[in-house]
Parts: structure tokens; C-alpha cells; sequence
């Protein structure tokens, strides 16, 4: 297991994940021409920055053009604070009562739609004669966080008479399924409800200087949603948040804005050491279960990582690997920290050769798109879950 303190030379690593500057910094770019130099452009590192690495990609974040971060946790908070990261931060999940007195005393951004937490965290406010920054999460239709109208209405009437202590910094919502459709009536009528909720606000006297509501797919599809502020989350990673995204990009957006491939580079390469190859007879069995049989006499590569590092085991008898720029496939069952792939036709594959599991290599490439494909779920899913152990190293 890697030790983060440890031996980060690639040359010492069984299995590691690579971070491209260039590619990142030409996806942050892409982004700040899209939303204008007036929108603050948010990075969201929650989860590890989607498993790239937290500190490693607020660093690029910051000199990149990312002007604050949200994340879902206090302790995701804490530690940018802690590797010395003072831009603001939103902590989109909910904070336990308790250390609500920590979200005062760093001065993070906190979201907001429960009275519970209103009146505890105004009272930490007050204890240390400070004001507290929240963000009114509204209920539009996801129904997961967010107040409704009449949340909202009493909420703001308790703000405004016994809450001094809390300042209404921003408001903000987020959307169902902008990724998961080419059809965005249920968007709009969200965007409907947020604009209702803003009048809300208005006729109590309440105008929060960030309103926002865009994440990657709202802020490629519909500039509309861009506010104030922009909550960046996968694309800025170089993904897109499903292929209904990629398509709508394809056929709405103007010419002059690019070719899918054109606007977003993956940024992440995951990367492991062949720990042996071997040769074995036709007709043999590979791995638990003897769920794959060799059809011929084969060669074998055993590569160092397994469902434990995140190589989910649905990639069983499913995946392929890069190695020496050609396509190896699993063979039998992923294991917990091992798995097998097929280099009959890649000779020269020998001990310690870099197997990519993730990425490019030559001319040929496999994406987190095609892991997620293979495991029946969303590329969020499979970056998300790389384990944090592996060290992520900052290439050029
Ligand atoms: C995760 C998250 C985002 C980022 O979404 P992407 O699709 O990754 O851009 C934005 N807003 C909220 C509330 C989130 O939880």
C-alpha cells in the first residue's frame, strides 16, 4: 500500500495516478471563456476531487483561474485549509450540530434549508461575535436537499427577526437530470422555481450577491444557469458528465465552441506495474470462480491492483488494459488486489511494464466513460472510487 510520506518516484510504485497540468489547465480555460470573467468559477473537489487527488487539484485550481471550491464536508474543508488553501469554500453536506462552531471559525461557506441548523450555527456566530456565511439551498425538484416555498417564506421570517448573526451570502439549487437527457422541460421548470424563489427573497429585502445553480452540464448547455457563480464538478476533470451531454453539446453548440473532444481533456491517467507475466496451457482456468477458460496456449500479466484500489469487480472478464499501446483483456474475476489480462499478442510485455488502466497510451486510449459502460454505471462512479492510497502525481 502506498505510503502518501513515502517513495512517490513512478519507479518505485506498483500503481499510481497520474495528473496532466496541460490537460487541466486547458479545461479550466475553456471554462472561465464560457461563463466570462465576472462569474465566480467554483471548483468542486468534494470525494477527492472526484478521485484525482484533493490537494493536488486545488493547487491547479487555484493557478488555473478557480476563484473559490465546494466540497461536501467539513473535513474536506478543513484539510484545503490545512494544506493552506484560504479561498473561500462551500460545504455542501450537511455539517453535524456540533461543530458548527468550526464552520464559524474558518469562515467556510455553509448551505442552508433547515431552521435546526439556522439557530445553532447563529448561536456559534454569536459566541465568537462573528457572522456566518450561508448559501439558501431552494427546493426545486430533486427533492434530495432544499427549502420549499413555505420553508423558505418561515425561514426567511426568522432570518430577518432573531438570526442577525447569519448573513444570506448566497442562495442556490441544483438540477434532476440535465445529464441524464437530451430533453430539458424538467430543467426549465426548475429554473422556473429557482427564479420564484429569488422573487421570494427579493420581497423580503434579501439579495445575495451569489446566486447560482450550473453544474458541468448546465454550464455547457445553457448559459442562463450561470448566475453569479458556477459549481464546476466533473467537466473541469475533463469528463463529460454522460454522453447525453456530449450530444447535446455536439448538436446545439456553435461551431465556433469546438468538437467534444476539442473542449474537454481528460486529466487523469491510472497507471500499474506488471508484478508478473506467465505462460499458461490451453484450456486453462484464471482466477475464482474459473470463470474464463484460455482458448489457446496463452500468456498471462498479473497486474497489482484489484477492487480494493476502486477497479470495480463488474470489470471481471469485461475491461482491457493498455500495454505497450495495445489492448489487453481481463481475464477472469478481479480480485481484491489482483488482476489478470491477456498479452498473447503483446510479446514484449514483460516485469515492471506499465499497464494503463485508465487513459492513453499510443494511439490507443480507454476512458473512465468506457470503465463506467462496462461496470453498468456513470464515469463519476469509477474516478470517485480510485482508492485516495494510491499517490497521484502531477505531470506536465
Ligand atoms: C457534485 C455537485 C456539483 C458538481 O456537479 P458536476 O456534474 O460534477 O459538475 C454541483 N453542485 C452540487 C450541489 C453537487 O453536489
Amino acid at each position: 500500500m502506498a505510503d502518501p510520506g513515502g517513495e512517490r518516484r513512478p519507479a518505485a510504485l506498483n500503481s499510481w495516478v497520474e495528473i496532466s497540468q496541460s490537460a487541466y489547465a486547458r479545461n479550466l480555460a475553456f471554462f472561465r471563456r464560457r461563463v466570462g470573467p465576472e462569474v465566480e468559477l467554483s471548483a468542486v473537489v468534494k470525494s477527492n476531487a472526484y478521485g484525482h487527488g484533493l490537494e493536488e487539484i486545488a493547487r491547479l485550481a487555484i493557478r488555473h483561474g478557480a476563484d473559490s471550491f465546494c466540497v461536501h464536508a467539513l473535513d474536506e474543508a478543513l484539510a484545503l485549509r490545512r494544506a493552506g488553501f484560504d479561498q473561500d469554500v462551500l460545504i455542501m453536506g450537511h455539517v453535524p450540530l456540533a461543530r458548527l462552531g468550526e464552520v464559524v471559525i474558518e469562515d467556510f461557506r455553509l448551505v442552508l434549508y433547515d431552521s435546526d441548523t439556522a439557530r445553532r450555527l447563529a448561536g456559534e456566530a454569536k459566541v465568537s461575535s462573528r457572522q456566518a456565511r450561508v448559501h439558501l439551498k431552494i427546493e426545486t425538484g430533486t427533492h434530495r436537499q432544499g427549502l420549499d416555498g413555505v420553508a423558505l417564506e418561515a425561514l426567511l421570517k426568522e432570518i430577518r427577526n432573531n438570526l442577525s448573526e447569519l448573513e444570506v451570502e448566497g442562495v442556490y439549487t441544483h438540477f434532476a437530470n440535465i445529464e441524464d437527457t437530451t430533453r430539458h422541460d424538467v430543467a426549465q421548470q426548475q429554473m422556473a422555481r429557482f427564479d420564484a424563489a429569488l422573487e421570494t427573497l427579493e420581497r423580503h429585502g434579501i439579495r445575495p450577491e451569489l446566486r447560482h445553480a450550473a453544474c458541468s452540464a448546465a454550464i455547457l448547455l445553457f448559459d442562463k444557469t450561470h448566475f453569479d457563480m458556477v459549481r464546476l464538478g466533473i467537466s473541469q476533470y475533463g469528463l463529460w458528465s454522460s454522453k447525453e451531454t456530449l450530444l447535446s453539446w455536439a448538436v446545439h453548440a456553435p461551431e465556433s465552441e469546438g468538437a467534444p473532444e476539442e473542449v474537454l481533456s481528460p486529466v487523469l491517467t491510472w497507471k500499474a506495474r506488471i508484478s508478473q507475466v506467465k505462460d499458461v496451457p490451453a484450456e486453462a482456468y484464471v482466477g475464482y470462480g474459473c470463470t474464463y477458460q484460455t482458448t489457446r496456449p496463452s500468456r498471462l500479466a498479473v497486474l497489482p491492483i484489484g477492487y480494493a484500489d476502486g477497479y470495480d469487480r463488474r470489470l471481471s472478464n469485461q475491461a482491457h488494459v493498455l500495454i505497450h499501446g495495445r489492448r489487453a483483456p481481463v481475464r477472469g474475476r478481479v480480485c481484491m488486489n489482483l488482476v489478470m489480462v491477456d498479452v498473447t499478442d503483446i510479446p514484449e510485455a514483460g516485469l515492471e511494464d506499465e499497464a494503463v488502466l485508465i487513459g492513453r497510451q499510443g494511439e490507443q486510449e480507454v476512458t473512465a466513460s468506457d470503465l463506467a459502460g462496462w461496470v453498468g454505471t456513470i464515469p463519476y462512479e469509477i474516478v470517485a472510487r480510485i482508492s485516495p492510497e494510491l499517490p497521484r502525481l502531477v505531470v506536465a
